[in-house]
């Protein structure tokens, strides 16, 4: 077959490494800022409160109410603390969440970007907003919400305990893996996504054993970029329309519901693209990627059922009924017979595959 692509270009600076925090008012003062409102969750305080200190004039203030699934009330308050301060641009540090606040925030104002995630969750590269109003979740793409500047300190992650540093591990893989096979792929993201497997793979082991493993965090750092990276330039399918369902609609916690869905969205869809997906079934030794993927969150110690996220037997059937709503691209065609068959497995634990 004729080799044929479209590249639209990555448009994020990038700065990663150890102990480049400090480099932040830098990034501010490029970007032509002179202003900038902080933003992190409520745990996250002490060190945005840290960061504005080390800013001095150039930080208009301390926004540290970022919340799970960026709810527009939130955003709101935001957007009135941003006004009150006279900022023009946003620094976020934290995870996808305080991210998510920072792209709600410029995506209506117009303010400039510099992110420092401390997570995996790999939302700092991509033009995605995700957000919550009455009970749903809309999410929406625009050049708007790519923030302008990213930057990695390896050492702001190690800080992330066991449990979340498993699970938006494995956040960051569902990235890859639906890059693998999306319609408008391309050589770069493609490549990106396979880089990623062996980095976040040999980390993980490395990380449960010493959560303070520089060269190991680096490496999962490293690989979460490769993920948020093509996180933001191709479509998602299956994966994470069924994952913003069961976040959006059921308040389950984002990291923990992208863990347990991977390997099942990904045993499903295996059967439709095994050769596109074969790189996971590769770096995941199992003779499947969905039952090697399964083995390797097993071994990590990663949640792997459904129901112990709170999620009750009978809202599988509005889960499966939400997540059919709209039409959207996936490799292999389903109804909303395989989507409830698909959370059922997840919701026990099953591994796929047998
Ligand atoms: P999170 O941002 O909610 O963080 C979870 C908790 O961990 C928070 O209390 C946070 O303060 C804390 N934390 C973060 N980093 C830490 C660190 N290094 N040390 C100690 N504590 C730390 O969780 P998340 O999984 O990173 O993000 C989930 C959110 O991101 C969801 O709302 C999801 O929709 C969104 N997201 C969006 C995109 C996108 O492209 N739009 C991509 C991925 C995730």
């Amino acid at each position: 077959m004729t080799r044929a692509f479209t590249f639209p270009g990555l448009s994020t600076r990038v700065v990663f490494g150890s102990g480049t925090l400090p480099q932040v008012g830098e990034e501010v003062g490029r970007l032509g800022r002179s202003r900038a409102l902080v933003l992190s969750t409520p745990h996250q305080r002490a060190e945005a409160e840290a960061l504005a200190q080390q800013l001095g004039p150039l930080a208009a203030g301390v926004f540290p109410g970022a919340v799970m699934h960026t709810p527009v009330e939130v955003t709101d308050d935001a957007l009135a603390a941003f006004r009150d301060a006279g900022a023009d641009c946003v620094v976020a540090l934290g995870g996808g969440s305080t991210v998510g606040l920072a792209k709600a925030i410029a995506t209506r104002t117009g303010a400039d970007q510099v992110v420092i995630p401390t997570t995996y969750a790999g939302s700092e590269m991509t033009d995605i907003l995700g957000e919550t109003q009455g009970g749903g979740k809309t999410t929406r793409r625009d050049p708007s919400i790519r923030p302008e500047v990213v930057i990695y300190d390896v050492d702001l992650t190690l800080s992330l305990p066991l449990g979340l540093t498993v699970t938006s591990a494995l956040n960051a893989l569902a990235h890859a893996m639906e890059a693998l096979y999306a319609p408008d792929r391309n050589p770069v993201i493609e490549a990106m996504a396979r880089e990623a497997l062996p980095a976040i793979r040999d980390a993980l082991p490395r990380l449960a054993r010493d959560l303070g493993d520089r060269e190991a965090r680096a490496e999962a750092l490293y690989g979460a970029w490769c993920c948020s990276t093509a996180l933001g330039y191709v479509s998602m399918a299956l994966h994470h329309k069924l994952a913003h369902t069961l976040g959006g609609s059921f308040n389950l916690p984002h990291a923990d519901t992208h863990a347990i869905l991977l390997p099942h969205t990904t045993a499903f869809n295996e059967a439709a693209v095994p050769g596109l997906l074969a790189p996971f079934a590769e770096a995941f030794g199992g003779s499947s990627a969905g039952g090697g993927l399964w083995d390797f969150a097993k071994g990590a110690g990663a949640p792997l059922r459904l129901k112990d996220l709170g999620l009750t037997e009978a809202d599988l059937d509005r889960a499966a009924r939400i997540a059919v709503r709209n039409p959207y691209a996936n490799p292999r065609p389903f109804g909303q017979d395989d989507i409830r068959k698909l959370l059922q497995a997840a919701w026990e634990g099953r591994r796929p595959g047998g």
